[in-house]
């Protein structure tokens, strides 16, 4: 039976086409049928004729964007301690993608497919761990090498089409005395399965310089902007000259908030370098959604706005930017007719917020993003 759901009236904010504007967006099927303004009444009415089923949502005084995609998320509480239920941080946060960021190994991926993946409203992906045991046996996950199988990962990989790339968590407490190891393990991997890898960046060893020079075009650096010793940049401010190497060979930085891994200061040197190009994610799970400093995703696109980032920049980094990271430009993170419609409706209010990040550092903003509906693959979820 033909569904059309139509949101009217909502202000447009899709960095995939350079579209920003007030009009009416049209989906179909569950798929994105057109955006329209107010002089072209008879080609939407044109969709919708045929249609069974209409539903009407009133977006006035609303951004309308891309369903957001937040590529670094715990959403396994069934076997990793600190994972979170995916439609808890995803439809009803505005969230329509959610990304795993190594919560399971090749050991538990089929359970994670099962309860996770397949049960779930909200999209869910994810970033394999190198380590057969993921994050479901303890913290230090690349300590015994005995547990980084290549060639299992990789049949993984080609055998389930919910896997995006390779996690390796490269710092000190992790790895222990295996040095860079871990991650020439997780390239190996990722180039045989034609996958990125995302790597987690902490206190040394290894020393980050090192772990960057490891990486190639499209993998991904989480945790890029933390305020631990060694990062990415110096104390004048300047881009560690591997980071800048990184960049210009297509490695992209990734914010991946967390309990530890972003600062504002750190934020505001990449800023005030000019640095563009990253993706905003949250590093969500069961202790920072409630306690903070996390709390969504929404927060934290909220606190780039507080350090001057533009609305559009904002909307960028969580919709086409992630989607380009995730190999699928095209079919997420866009509002493009035919794409699966994923969508979310968000509230920039006026509102003055006192924001911390991971080193207690507070900002004070202005405005706050509140989500208000999430519609995936054209059926909508209230937030909240
Ligand atoms: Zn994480």
């Amino acid at each position: 039976m033909a569904k059309t759901v139509i949101v009217r009236n909502g202000t447009i904010l899709d960095p995939s086409q350079g579209i920003h504007g007030i009009a009416d967006l049209w989906i179909r099927d569950g798929r994105f049928a057109g955006i329209f303004g107010k002089d072209e009444a008879p080609a939407r009415e044109a969709i919708g004729e045929t249609t069974d089923e209409k539903e009407e949502i009133d977006a006035a005084g609303c951004l309308v964007t891309p369903g957001w995609i937040d590529i670094h998320a715990h959403l396994f509480p069934q076997r990793a301690v600190l994972g979170i239920e995916a439609e808890r941080v995803g439809v009803r946060q505005g969230v329509t993608t959610l990304v795993d960021a190594g919560s399971a190994g090749a050991a538990y991926y089929r359970q994670f497919a099962d309860e996770v993946v397949a049960t779930s409203v909200t999209g869910v992906l994810a970033w394999l761990n190198i380590a057969e045991q993921g994050l479901c046996e303890g913290r230090s996950e690349l300590a015994d090498l005995a547990r980084l199988d290549v060639g299992r990962a990789v049949e993984l990989v080609r055998s389930e089409p919910s896997i995006v790339g390779i996690k390796a968590r490269m710092s000190g407490s992790v790895v222990r005395d295996n040095g860079l190891r871990p991650l020439e393990l997780a390239k190996e991997a990722s180039r045989a399965a034609g996958v990125p890898v995302m790597v987690h960046i902490g206190n040394a060893p290894p020393r980050l310089g090192d772990v960057l020079s490891l990486l190639e075009a499209g993998d991904v650096v989480t945790h890029a902007f933390h305020g631990k010793a060694g990062g990415m940049f110096d104390d004048e401010g300047r881009l560690i000259p591997e980071g800048e190497a990184a960049l210009a060979r297509g490695v992209k930085f990734d914010i991946g908030h967390g309990s530890a891994s972003f600062s504002f200061r750190t934020m505001r040197k990449a800023l005030d370098a000019g640095l563009g190009g990253y993706t905003v994610s949250t590093d969500i799970y069961s202790k920072n959604v409630e306690e903070g400093p996390v709390y969504s995703l929404a927060v934290t696109m909220s606190k780039l706005l507080a350090l001057g980032v533009a609305p559009e920049r904002v909307v960028e980094a969580a919709t086409s930017l992630p989607a380009a990271v995730l190999g699928r430009s095209g079919t997420l993170g866009t509002l493009r007719t035919g794409a699966a419609a994923d969508v979310t409706i968000a509230l920039l209010a006026e509102k003055v917020t006192e924001f911390v990040d991971s080193e207690g550092e507070r900002l004070t903003g202005s405005r706050l993003l509140e989500p208000l509906w999430a519609i995936k693959g054209g059926v909508s979820c209230r937030c909240g």
